[in-house]
């Protein structure tokens, strides 16, 4: 295991500094990057037509991994989290299946504990411990393979992660593997119902037949048609009373029954037809599909926007429900050099006060990767939590960017001068 041209006697193994023998010493595994919070978009249902999945390099999502030549040394692992979602199965199978990394050698390194040295015992392989327990010849430490397996984000225990030397203690061992309801017995448990293959996701998915995901296809794409129609005529999508005796059961699913009565091969897998726990139509599923819709528009407006200047007209207000809402709107000059004003979003907000503006704001630019410094402009009505000369939304804004002018909003005004008279 040692680097060939390295001449250090073996018992001085942990002192050489060459690269074989000193390992330790290099950066320990790499951190997980954190995961970016995923916009949801129409991607996630389908998949658009001639988009190479292997060319997003940001991630490792669509690159192939040799199971064959996954690192065997624990400490050369790399955190499970940073594998792709959909690998990660399949890693952990392959690591699984190999058993812990158990290497024997005639000399283990030592380590001075109090006027002792001591050092690694492979008999521990052989005794209760042996079903996880795994000695990296790098780092001279033991790992559990469970717990790196099955780590979760923020669960730090040395044995999944970065490793222990522990030879004067051994009953870490123990405590590292806890009671019933440990982490190690947890993660143990789904090591052995991954290892069954009747559990694995991918024996789930493969029983569905191919009629059923056509037909789940059929059921997705009407809804995402009716979606889109009664989006385009800003028409609702609920009816009082949706139960089955209904005279009308709201425009969604009445338009559903539409493309049914007219369509046969869709009626035959729609509403009644569907399995219960696929029909498409829960209101979970609608909200979800018209957010997919705000995404798509809203990317297709910061496209227009591209990287340049705006001005914002910010308005609250409260709805039906009392709960204040926060209209923003972005006026821009697009290539054309037409202006245009594009509504980005109602946004809701605990209260009217200039703080809690202002940090909504703030939490929408950071969502879609706007800055206050390309503000050149901003319209608000008369209120003094927005156009306030000093504690304003307004001065605010302007004190972290003195390009903003700000205008007094005209309809506003227009409004104060008809109500007066
Ligand atoms: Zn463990």
């Amino acid at each position: 295991m040692r680097d060939a041209t390295c001449s250090a006697p073996a018992s001085l193994l942990r002192l050489c500094a060459c690269a074989a023998c000193r390992p330790a010493l290099a950066p320990r595994r790499p951190q997980s990057t954190k995961k970016k919070k995923g916009i949801m978009s129409l991607d996630r249902f389908f998949k658009r037509v001639g988009t190479n999945v292997e060319s997003s390099s940001s991630t490792n999502k669509g690159l192939k991994i040799d199971l064959n030549d996954l690192p065997w040394d624990p400490f050369e692992r790399k955190p499970i989290s940073s594998y792709h979602p959909s690998q990660k199965d399949e890693i952990r199978r392959a690591y699984l299946l190999k058993g812990p990394c158990q290497p024997t050698m005639s000399v283990y390194p030592q380590t001075l504990y109090t006027n002792k040295f001591r050092k690694f015992n492979p008999e521990w392989y052989t005794q209760q411990h042996g079903n996880w327990l795994e000695y990296s010849v790098k780092a001279d430490k033991v790992y559990c393979l469970y717990c790196y397996l099955f780590r979760e984000s923020g669960q730090n225990d040395a044995f999944g992660y970065e490793g222990v030397r522990c030879w004067n203690k051994v009953k870490r061992f123990d405590v590292h593997v806890g009671d019933c309801n440990s982490f190690h017995n947890k993660s143990l448990k789904k090591g052995s119902d991954l290892l069954k293959e009747a559990q694995s996701i991918h024996v789930a998915f493969d029983k569905q037949t191919e009629k059923q995901k056509k037909e789940y296809r059929i059921r997705l794409g009407i809804s995402v048609k009716v979606a889109r129609g009664l989006l385009n005529g800003g028409l609702p999508f609920r009816g009082h009373d949706e139960s089955d005796k209904s005279i009308y059961r709201g425009h969604f699913i009445e338009f559903l029954k539409l493309m049914g009565e007219i369509n046969e091969e869709i009626g035959n897998v729609i509403l009644n037809n569907a399995p219960g726990n696929s029909q498409m139509t829960a209101p979970s599923i609608q909200k979800e599909i018209c957010n997919c819709f705000a995404e798509e528009v809203l990317k297709k407006i910061f496209e227009e926007l591209g990287d340049d200047v705006f001005s914002i007209l910010v308005d609250e207000s409260r709805d039906i429900s009392k709960k204040e809402q926060m209209a923003v709107v972005l006026r821009f000059v697009d290539k054309l050099g037409f202006v245009k004003e594009r509504f980005i979003g109602l946004v809701h907000v605990m209260e009217t006060t200039t703080i809690s503006l202002k940090s909504a704001i703030d939490e929408l630019f950071a969502r879609y990767g706007l800055s206050f410094d390309r503000i050149r402009g901003q319209g608000y009505d008369g209120a003094s939590n927005m156009s306030g000369e000093f504690n304003g939304l307004k001065a605010l804004i302007l004190k972290e960017n003195s390009s903003a002018y700000f205008v007094h909003c005209f309809a506003h005004q227009l409004q104060l001068v008809v109500s007066d008279h």
